[in-house]
């Protein structure tokens, strides 16, 4: 039996694959759903307003954001940073083109034409909402 202390109460718990006891990952997901219903209902809050309103850190916004489960809108200028190039994104860990690149490094090493990059691509949908969901 694996037991470890609990991230958020150091309460001692039996280890199920999550770093929070089972009453502080209940309360989490409460939270999680406030925070989706928040943005739903003031799709054009920020990170920071989401955060301050709802009363969580905007690392753990932004950690809910890596696991896609909440996502920036195409038109929000704020977003995370691609984990290996930088680059802005909008929910996840890496960008489309490292995405890419990492999943050609795992399958093939022919080399396909360079897609040229359309700069307005990202446009084309015109959120006005800052955030929103991911039903997963
Ligand atoms: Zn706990
Ligand atoms: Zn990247």
């Amino acid at each position: 039996m694996d037991v470890r202390n609990c991230k958020q109460c150091g309460r001692m718990f039996n280890y199920m694959g999550s770093s929070l006891c089972p009453n502080c990952a209940a309360s989490l997901e409460e939270k999680f759903q406030e925070v989706k219903k928040y943005i739903y209902d003031n799709p054009s809050a920020n990170i920071s307003q989401v955060a301050e309103e709802m009363d969580v850190t905007t690392q753990q916004l932004k950690k809910w954001v890596r696991e896609e489960r909440l996502a920036f809108s195409d038109s929000s200028l704020v977003g995370l940073n691609c984990e290996s190039c930088g680059a802005l994104i909008k929910t996840g860990r890496f960008c489309e083109k490292c995405k890419k690149d990492l999943g050609n490094a795992l399958s093939d090493t022919i080399k396909k034409p360079e897609v040229q990059s359309n700069p307005f691509a990202d446009r084309k949908k015109s959120g006005k909402d800052k955030m929103h969901f991911l039903d997963r």
